[in-house]
């Protein structure tokens, strides 16, 4: 039986799918938004947020023993992990309830259940047929384990936020950002970890300097990094777990968490029997405008799998947005996308990477700056921060800026905007610091490491 009509139904209430929802229907169209589990999405219930929550808990122990050379003493603070779950969870919910509530405001339609597309105009959800002049997909994507023997003892990104003991030993399969900052925050938080990456080093696609400079820092700290390392299998042993190398060698641990990819989630959806076409890995196919093979559906966000960050699902689903329902001027651009890799130190990063630079332009000149911040002079810390630019040698503009150390995100963010305008190494040099502050650095190096 069909119910209601839609002007726009869409699949999915996480970033991408809420914001094109309400913009949507602040523009008047007639819209619904279908969800299987808490609003929100992957960012705000198993993503960005608790992340960066348990990524603040991991920094008061490192911060405690820093305020020692600083005049503070006292006995070292002991972590309560249920405690830090509760709080999470409280906060988390307190942000579904937000969403709940910014759609309704918006007087979009909440569904409840899975949805599955029936044909071009038709959703089910939950036995109830939905009828939509148009479809949006924004299921986002999921976490895989590969076909390792044991791979059933391990555990994913959405797992570990909740785990019902702390683990005293974690091993961390991957050298993505993801398998990066939980290693860094398990580490920060009172595990030992270690981290298995098959390949030469953390973060493939970053600069190669941010990369080893990162990847030092990261074992300055404890965390144990295995590169070359591929995981045969693993096995349960006394209550502990023992993961197998190709090469032989064995770590035990109480758990095991594989960040090692994620796949767009469009099995059992119903897209591929209406034409929609899907590429191998079962990411939608779309065109600029985020029209899949069949007119009436759109798609964006992580089951595009282009960029997978929440502010490029919001960029899109804006985008979208203005192109069915507003003025349709709104160009989505892909270039100079800042991003932040919440390790400790964290990464951030705009731009190109140097070899990325040089394929583009030929000619680069390089700036590069590693200091102790002004904190670690007295903390007794022996963290160093990196930073880094890439100038176009033709023009002068600085097409890549990159940096690790602390608030990295922060500092990054900023000049991003001056880059999208265009910011030329004489326009960085005639900026005037702010003292004393580490982000000054970014322009007062003067001579170039590569000219
Ligand atoms: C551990 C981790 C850390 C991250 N950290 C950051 C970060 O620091 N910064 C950043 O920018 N990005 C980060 N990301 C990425 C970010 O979370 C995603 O890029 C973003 O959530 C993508 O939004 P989306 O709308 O495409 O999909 P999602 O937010 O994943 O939303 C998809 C929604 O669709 C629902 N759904 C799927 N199929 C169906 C169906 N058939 N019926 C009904 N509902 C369905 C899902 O339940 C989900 O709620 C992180 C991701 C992870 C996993």
């Amino acid at each position: 039986m069909a119910a209601e009509e839609f002007d726009l139904f869409v699949i999915g209430a996480g970033s991408g799918g809420v914001r094109a929802a309400r913009m949507a229907a602040q523009r008047g169209a007639r819209v619904a938004v279908a969800d299987e589990a808490p609003l929100g999405g992957t960012c705000v219930n198993l993503g960005c947020i608790p992340k960066k929550l348990y990524s603040f808990a991991a920094h008061y122990a490192e911060s405690f023993e820093e305020s020692h050379g600083f005049g503070w003493s006292g006995t070292a603070p002991v972590l309560d992990w249920a405690a830090l779950k509760s709080n999470r969870a409280r906060e988390i919910s307190r942000l579904n309830d937000i969403y709940a509530k910014l759609l309704a405001d918006a007087g979009v339609q909440i569904l409840r259940g899975r949805a599955r597309v029936l044909g071009p105009n038709e959703v089910d959800v939950g036995g109830t047929t939905y009828r939509a002049r148009r479809i949006l997909v924004a299921a986002g994507g999921r976490p895989v384990v590969p076909d390792v023997p044991g791979a059933e003892l391990a555990i994913t990104s959405n797992d570990i936020f909740d785990l019902p003991q702390f683990p005293r030993h974690l091993v961390v399969v991957g050298g993505g950002y993801i398998a990066c900052e939980f290693a860094s925050i398990f580490r920060g938080l009172g595990a030992q970890v270690t981290q298995l990456y098959r390949g030469e080093q953390l973060l493939r696609g970053f600069d190669d300097d941010v990369r080893h400079f990162l990847a030092a820092e990261m074992g300055k700290k404890g965390v144990v990094l295995r590169t070359h390392a591929d995981v045969a299998r693993i096995d349960a042993e006394a209550r502990r777990l023992r993961v197998t190398l190709l090469d032989g060698s064995s770590v035990v641990a109480d758990q095991v968490l594989y960040a090692t990819g994620r796949v767009p989630n469009t099995a059992r959806m119903g897209l591929d029997d209406i034409g929609v076409a899907l590429a191998a890995n079962g990411a939608v196919i779309v065109d600029e405008h985020y029209r899949t093979s069949v007119a009436s559906v759109y798609a964006l966000g992580d089951v595009i799998d282009r960029l997978h960050l929440t502010p490029v699902a919001l960029a899109e689903a804006m985008t979208l947005v203005d192109h069915l329902f507003g003025s349709a001027q709104r160009r989505m651009d892909y270039e100079l996308i800042p991003t932040a890799v919440f390790t400790h130190p964290s990464v951030g990063t705009v731009g190109l990477s140097e070899q990325a630079a040089r394929e583009r332009f030929g000619a680069v000149r390089i700036f590069r700056s590693e200091f102790k911040a002004l904190r670690h002079t007295l903390s007794g810390n022996s963290e160093r921060t990196l930073m880094k630019l890439v100038v176009d040698a033709a023009s002068d503009r600085v097409v890549g800026l990159h940096m690790v150390g602390d608030d990295a995100g922060e500092t990054v963010q900023g000049f991003a905007v001056a880059m999208k305008a265009g910011a030329t190494k004489a326009q960085f040099d005639a900026t005037i610091g702010i003292h004393p502050t580490a982000a000054e650095e970014f322009v007062t190096m003067r001579e170039p490491v590569v000219a």
